[in-house]
């Protein structure tokens, strides 16, 4: 495998790697199952969550695609597929705030504390992914801890990574004397300041384009959840670089603007009463 390091934890022996953030064709990602899967297994991972916006059922096609071909890891032990989901909460202001949801199927537009809880109920597991970033969709650590709900917290991402290294080549900005931060070292001091109230740290590669593992999650053993539970993974960053052309960046460009116009459709244009859910700007608890 390619130069890893532990952002956060310690890295052991025969440890597994998954990579718990990656979005695809259907949303504003570009990889198809396949691709995802075996790019993954030939990357050394032992697993992924498949996490496209708003859209659990690409998440359960992908784990269909694993059980049906019996994917195997490197190791020799099957490959697995969390399905998943980046799924939308929405704040009182109208703004999005995202979550990753795991192994249930959570509606969308509700408050955060709402869908960690209804993922819970549904047995699922979750991940506030990029903390304190400037992407959209990023919860402060106030928003998180307010909740009261010990969340896991991806203290790595890649992509928030690779944003601030982008940021920081550009000239204009340096002339401009624009003070730059990475967001990831906010996130995980803010992580370790908070530690006692909240659960474990992950890392992700929120992938966009086709390169997988960039951030991790390590842990011992195979039962991913119980390492969760007991908050001893590990967050992992991969030393490597997934270069954006402009062509890439009109891709994504277009891809959001269709999935925004579904979105609309979806929910805005009289075939879905919104807000979905009751729970929705209600105070839970
Ligand atoms: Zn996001
Ligand atoms: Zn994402």
């Amino acid at each position: 495998m390619a130069k890893i390091e532990a952002v956060y934890g310690v890295l052991e022996p025969n440890m597994s790697f998954v990579d718990l953030h990656i979005h695809g064709i259907d949303d504003d990602g570009r990889l198809d199952i396949p691709r995802m899967v075996y790019t993954a297994v030939d990357r050394g991972l032992s697993g992924i969550g498949v996490t496209l916006h708003n859209n659990y059922p690409f998440g359960v096609r992908a784990y269909d695609f694993v059980e049906r071909n019996n994917v195997l890891a490197k190791s020799g032990k099957p490959f697995k597929a969390f399905p998943g989901s980046e799924v939308p909460a929405r704040r009182k202001d109208g703004t999005d705030a995202h979550v990753l949801v795991y192994e249930a199927d959570v509606g969308p537009y509700q408050t955060i504390a709402a869908t960690l809880e209804e993922a819970e109920r549904k047995d699922g597991f979750t991940i506030i992914p990029h903390p304190d970033g400037d992407v959209e969709g990023a919860m402060s650590m106030d928003e998180i801890l307010e909740t009261g709900i010990p969340a896991n917290i991806e203290v790595y991402n890649a992509s928030t990574h690779h944003m601030f290294l982008l940021k920081r080549l550009n000239l204009l900005r340096k002339l401009r004397g624009e003070k730059l931060v990475d967001k990831n070292k906010i996130a995980l001091q803010n992580y370790r300041d908070n530690q006692h109230r909240l659960g474990a740290a992950t890392g992700g590669t929120d992938a966009h384009k086709f390169k997988l593992g960039l951030g991790m999650t390590g842990f011992k053993g195979d039962n991913l959840r119980e390492a969760l539970t007991q908050k001893r993974t590990v967050a992992v960053r991969r030393r490597e670089f997934e270069i954006w052309y402009p062509r890439d960046l009109r891709i994504h460009d277009r891809k959001i603007e269709a999935m925004n116009e579904q979105n609309d459709l979806r929910y805005n244009g009289g075939l879905v009463e919104f807000p979905l859910t009751g729970t929705v700007f209600e105070e839970v608890g």
